[in-house]
C-alpha cells in the first residue's frame, strides 16, 4: 500500500490550535527552563495551543516534572513511551498525539529557541505547508559540524527527493495535511524530516542560528547518529544499491581485461618481454585479485544486509511505539499508524 494521503482534515482538528511536540529523553535539567520559555512563546502567539512533551523513557524525573506541567497547565500534555524508543519514534509519537491544525516540532534542550516559533508561524500564515528552520551556524565541536555537514551532503546526493532539505533539522511548524500523511507512513525506521519532504505541498525554509543546549548532556551518543544516518540514507533512496552494481559491474570489466592481458601474454609473449614485460608466473596478482574481491563482495553484501534488515523490520509490523502514561486528553478520530493497518488489513481481505 502507498501511503496515500487522507484529505487534509482541517474540519478534524481543531481550528487555530498549534500543537508543539517536544521529544524529551533525560532532560530534567533544563525542563523548567523550556516550561516557562515556551508558554511564553505560545502565549504570544495569540491563538489556542498545547504542548506534547514525550517522555522517551527517561529515568532521571523528566516524568515527575511533566506531571507536575500538566497539573499546573492543562494545556502542557505529555505522553510517555514504555522504554527509550529514540528520538525520530518519540516525535511520531508525539506527531501522533497532537491535535493541532498545525503541528511545530521542536527539541527539548533549547537547541530550537522557542522564540524562533513565532516566525516560523509568521511564514506558515503565508500559505505554506511545512516551514522549517536552517541552522545557520552551529555551536558544536568542529568534528561534529564536519560529520553533520558531510551527512546533509551524502544525502543531498543520495535522496530520491528533489527538495530534500540541506541542514534543517527537525524544528518545523506543519499542516495538517502533511501531519496526516507523516501518521500514516507506517514505517518502522523513521526519518521525521525525510517523511515531511516526501510529503510534498508547499515547503520553505527559514535560516536561524542553532545554540548551544541550555543545560545536561547531548542525548544522542555516536551510535546513535550513525544509525540515524544509515536510517536517513537508506529509507529515502536506493542509490547504494545501485552504486553496488555498478561498481560491480566496473570490477568485473577490469578483472576480464586483466585475465585478456594475461591470457594474450602466454600465448605470445616476445612482444611483451620487447617492452619489458616478461611472463612471470606468480601468485602475487592471484592473491590480490582475490582480496580485492573479497573485500569488495564483503562491503555490499554489508549494503544488501542493511536494506535487508530494514525490510526485517518492517515486515514484523511491530506497532512503532508503546505508549505507558499519558495525561488525559481526547485524541482525534482515528488516522495514523492504526488506521493505516486496519486500511491494510481490509484491503487483503478483498472486496
Ligand atoms: N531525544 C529523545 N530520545 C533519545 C535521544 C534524544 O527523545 O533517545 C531527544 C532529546 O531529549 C532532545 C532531542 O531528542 O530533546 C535532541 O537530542 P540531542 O539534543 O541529544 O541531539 P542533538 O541536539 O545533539 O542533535
Ligand atoms: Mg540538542
Amino acid at each position: 500500500m502507498s501511503g496515500h494521503a487522507q484529505t487534509p482534515s482541517r474540519e478534524t482538528a481543531p481550528n487555530e490550535l498549534i500543537s508543539v511536540v517536544v521529544p524529551c529523553y533525560n532532560e530534567a535539567a533544563i525542563l523548567e527552563e523550556l516550561y516557562s520559555r515556551l508558554t511564553a512563546a505560545c502565549e504570544s502567539w495569540g491563538t489556542d495551543w498545547e504542548v506534547v512533551v514525550v517522555d522517551d523513557g527517561s529515568s532521571d524525573g523528566s516524568l515527575a516534572l511533566l506531571r507536575e506541567f500538566a497539573r499546573r497547565d492543562p494545556r502542557w500534555r505529555y505522553l510517555s513511551l514504555s522504554r527509550n524508543f529514540g528520538h525520530q519514534t518519540a516525535l511520531s509519537a508525539g506527531i501522533d498525539a497532537a491535535r493541532g491544525f498545525g503541528v511545530v516540532c521542536i527539541d527539548a534542550d533549547l537547541q530550537d529557541p522557542p522564540e524562533e516559533i513565532a516566525r516560523l508561524i509568521e511564514k506558515w500564515h503565508q500559505g505554506y505547508d511545512v516551514v522549517y528552520a536552517v541552522r545557520r551556524k552551529r555551536k558544536e565541536s568542529l568534528p561534529k559540524r564536519a560529520a553533520y555537514w558531510l551527512f546533509y551532503r551524502t544525502m543531498k546526493y543520495l535522496a530520491e527527493l528533489d527538495d530534500m532539505p540541506l541542514d534543517a533539522g527537525d524544528f518545523c511548524i506543519m499542516s495538517r495535511r502533511v501531519v496526516e500523511v507523516i501518521k500514516a507512513s507506517p514505517e518502522q525506521n523513521r526519518f521525521v524530516r525525510g517523511l515531511r519532504a516526501w510529503a510534498g505541498f508547499r515547503q520553505i525554509g527559514i535560516e536561524y542560528e542553532r545554540p548551544a543546549r541550555a543545560g545536561g548532556e547531548p542525548k544522542y551518543t555516536f551510535k546513535k547518529l550513525l544509525n540515524l544516518a544509515l536510517d536517513g540514507l537508506c529509507s529515502f533512496s536506493g542509490k547504494p544499491l545501485r552504486l553496488a552494481a555498478k561498481v560491480g559491474f566496473l570490477i568485473s570489466t577490469l578483472a576480464m581485461a586483466g585475465i585478456a592481458f594475461a591470457f594474450v601474454q602466454r600465448l605470445i609473449p616476445a612482444p611483451f618481454e620487447a617492452l619489458g614485460l616478461p611472463f612471470v608466473p606468480g601468485y602475487a596478482s592471484t592473491i590480490i585479485a582475490i582480496l580485492f574481491l573479497g573485500g569488495l563482495q564483503l562491503i555490499f553484501l554489508g549494503v544488501i544486509g542493511s536494506y535487508l534488515y530494514r525490510v526485517f523490520e518492517e515486515v514484523k509490523s511491530r506497532p512503532g511505539w508503546v505508549v505507558k502514561e499519558e495525561s488525559p486528553f481526547e485524541r482525534l478520530p482515528a488516522g495514523g499508524k492504526e488506521a493505516a493497518s486496519a486500511q491494510r488489513r481490509s484491503e487483503q481481505s478483498g472486496p
